[in-house]
């Protein structure tokens, strides 16, 4: 056994497009590769609390599908308690052995179980067995291990996808859906969508194509233009080329010839799936033929494939024609979605976001907050290949997607759903009313903002202001830094549109999670690297333009104040300061007639948290970005689904060091805000009230949530609760804390779905 071998059944497996044929191939594959006598698969069945043999190789196969062991019986069921291989010299002689006749084992001694688990759960049980009374060696027990943690993601996609072994082992109604977390509150009912990212064959999706002529004349002009292609680049390099490399795109053009590869997509496409995704499954099984070989002259041929299948598809999306038509209720789905790829649905047709990946906090789930619509992050169990044009109910409160519903969830989702809207138009009729609490404190609501698309509702929002005016958006979309001009005009309209409210523009935060397509570079921790404050100060250059714009255009309407982010030293901030009186000077002996706005820090590393008192002395407010400091004070990334469950802003140590910075701030009479997403979280906000927080920034479709939430808490009911919730140890209590003071005061509909 070897790493080769590995690869290569995992490899296998990711092909199989159902449960039937995982399952079958890990058997198959398990027993030619290892010295074994029987091999076989079970499967939990969630409904009955059972194990299900589901595939066999050198037991009896009438029994698969009819041997049933309960959740804690016989071997199966030992290394489900105990979540751990078993691992015997021989079976028979086990307290737990529990022998039945018809599966015919009784030769059998040596018995290997190792359990798939996924999330914590145990969802199958992997069994070698053996004639001989020796237990396993270790590498066996290895390699089965490796494979089994491996395969656990995929088997637990597949049990979502119909066959005759899901049938088998039926998953509970409660199990129907897939889990991820909440990236935007709100529930919606609609049509999936895929995105993928361009010329990725392996992230292309199954698409059903009804005029398939048509599709097949496309494929077959994407096959001539590639094959023009190659004999144009022949022609260009005939002298200059030796003949070894000249042979490279002869292959080609024999593979582009070949009937298997063009005829096998003509006959996919035969049975409805579109040009990409019969491509996508035809490479696949080729390329997979010819690594199966061993030999490493036929892997570079398989290189070659996937070369000559990337072509043909960047061919397809030339002439995939008509642009993705949406329906008109949109669920946008991806196994990682952009900003751009969101920007593209038309506002009135997209009602939902489901991604494989990230979190609360990843720039998309953002967006999604600040277009009111529901989203979930983070659904790593979604089979986004398969799941293009099906319906799906979002439930963005509890980070839920149920993939074509029964008519009782439908329906029951359609109801909550008008309930929602409902709410939603009631809430409208606070627009003007202040964020008061009925005990007289009133905090300011600001909203976050970006895109300048955004700017017309957050205005209309009954907003005091823009408390964090994301600049990087106007960056990510050009092709190289803007210039002075073009980044004054731009906030200019962001300060006129908002006028005389402050506007709270933040310097260029790029780096981390968001790279600037025309400023590429790698870093092994790109959050622990080049990013924020760092790169700008690294070239005041760039800096100083963009300062310059900002000072300019508050020269115009006189409401803006800038912020710097990241900052995780005070000489980065006294830096950054002197940089902005250059900048002010100069703009001064030019004539230009402005006053230095108020400056802020954001404080949003915990290094920040601890000096925030220095910090405090020197500039005029206080931010605090939620978002990161929680990604940095907990260790977890704010994009990684796989630890998104230990990503809280109501965690024990979070709270406690925002405190800490409004104390600081007080004495400093300094005031302080938070502009991270926790600002807009019905539950943090009643904590934040209680902390004596002096302004809240938000998505604007939290707002006037936010602000209902305000008016109904007594300053005093919020210090009261914010002191229980310190008592607390760890972040779900204190979330559930707060939700049933939400819930009891009425407001239970910010929470979860419905009224
Ligand atoms: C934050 O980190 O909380 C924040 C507001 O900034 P961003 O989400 O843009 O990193
Ligand atoms: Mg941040």
């Amino acid at each position: 056994m070897k790493l080769r071998d590995l690869q290569r059944i995992v490899q296998e497996v990711n092909k199989a497009r159902d449960l039937d044929g995982i399952l079958r191939i890990i058997v198959r594959e398990i027993h030619a590769t290892l010295d074994v006598d029987a091999t076989t698969v079970h499967l939990r069945d969630e409904e009955r609390r059972e194990f299900v043999m589901l595939y066999t190789e050198g037991l009896n196969r009438d029994v698969v599908g009819r041997i049933r062991l309960g959740e804690d019986e016989g071997l199966i069921g030992l290394v489900n308690e105990r979540a751990e291989v078993v691992n015997l010299d021989d079976a028979m002689t086990h307290p737990r052995f529990k022998h039945v006749a018809e599966v015919m084992e009784e030769s059998l001694h040596a018995f290997l179980g190792v359990p798939i688990i996924h999330q914590r759960k145990v969802l199958g049980v992997l069994v070698v067995q053996r004639r001989e009374a020796r237990r396993f060696g270790e590498d066996t027990v290895s390699f089965l291990v490796t494979l089994a943690a491996q395969l656990a993601t995929a088997i637990a996609h597949a049990r979502l996808s119909g066959g005759e072994s899901v049938t088998r082992i039926r998953h509970s109604p409660r199990e129907k859906f897939i889990t991820g977390v909440g990236g935007s509150p709100g529930v919606a009912i609609g049509k999936a969508v895929v995105v993928y990212p361009e010329a990725d064959l392996d992230a292309v999706p199954d698409r059903q194509v009804s005029d398939t002529r048509a599709e097949k004349r496309r494929f077959r002009a994407a096959v001539k233009a590639v094959r023009d292609d190659i004999h144009a680049i022949q022609k260009q390099l005939e002298d200059r080329l030796p003949e070894e490399e000249r042979m490279l795109f002869e292959a080609y053009v024999l593979l582009l010839g070949s009937n298997t590869l063009v005829e096998g997509v003509i006959r996919r496409i035969g049975k409805g799936n579109w040009a990409q995704g019969a491509l996508r499954e035809v490479i696949a099984e080729h390329v997979a033929r010819f690594e199966q070989l061993g030999d490493a002259y036929f892997r570079e041929r398989a290189d070659d494939i996937r070369e000559i299948g990337r072509r043909i598809l960047m061919k397809l999306q030339q002439t995939s024609g008509q642009k993705i038509s949406y329906p008109r209720k949109t669920v946008l789905v991806g196994e990682e979605i952009g900003a751009t790829q969101l920007a593209e649905v038309p506002v009135k047709h997209i009602v939902g976001v489901v991604s494989a990946r990230g979190s609360i906090s990843s720039h998309v789930a953002i967006l999604a907050r600040a277009m009111g619509i529901p989203a979930v992050m983070g659904a790593e169990d979604l089979d986004v290949g398969r799941i293009d044009d099906k319906e799906l109910v979002v439930d963005g409160y509890q980070g839920r997607v149920y993939v074509e519903p029964s008519p009782v969830v439908r329906r029951e989702y359609a109801r909550l759903a008008r309930q929602e809207d409902q709410l939603s138009k009631e809430l409208e009729a606070l627009r003007d009313e202040p964020a008061r609490t009925p005990d007289g404190h009133e905090i300011k609501l600001m909203v976050n903002s970006g895109l300048l698309a955004d700017l017309g509702p957050s205005a209309e929002s009954g907003a005091d202001g823009i408390g964090l005016y994301r600049t990087e958006f106007p960056f990510m979309v050009r092709e190289a830094f803007p210039g002075e001009n073009e980044q004054s005009a731009i906030y200019q309209q962001v300060l006129r549109v908002f006028h005389p409210r402050p506007v709270v523009l933040r310097t260029l935060d790029v780096g981390g999670d968001k790279p600037l397509p025309y400023f590429p570079f790698e870093e092994d921790n790109p959050f622990l690297g080049w990013r924020g404050i760092r790169l700008m100060l690294d070239h005041p250059e760039i800096f100083l333009t963009q300062l310059r714009a900002m000072l300019i255009a508050s020269s115009h309407y006189g409401n803006a104040r800038i912020l710097f982010p990241m900052i995780s030293d005070l000489n980065e901030l006294d830096e950054a300061l002197r940089l902005l009186n250059q900048a002010h000077c100069e703009l001064i002996d030019e004539g230009i007639d402005v006053q230095r706005p108020q400056v802020g820090v954001m404080i949003e590393v915990p290094s920040a948290v601890y000096q925030s008192d220095a910090l405090a002395r020197r500039v005029d407010f206080l931010s605090i970005g939620s978002n990161d400091l929680t990604q940095y004070l907990l260790a977890v990334d704010r994009n990684n689904a796989r630890v998104a469950k230990l990503y809280d802003a109501l965690h024990p140590a979070v709270l406690r060091a925002i405190l800490q910075v409004v104390a600081a701030g007080a004495e400093n009479h300094t005031p302080v805000s938070v502009c991270g997403e926790m600002a807009g979280d019905p539950a943090a906000a009643i904590l934040l009230l209680g902390m004596g927080i002096d302004s809240l920034s938000m998505s604007v479709a939290s707002l006037p949530r936010i602000k209902w939430v305000i008016r109904s808490f007594t300053s005093a009911q919020a210090r009261e609760l914010l002191d229980q919730a310190l008592e607390m140890e760890d972040a779900a209590s204190i979330r559930s804390l707060a939700n049933n003071a939400l819930e009891n005061a009425g407001l239970g509909g910010l929470v979860r779905a419905g009224r």
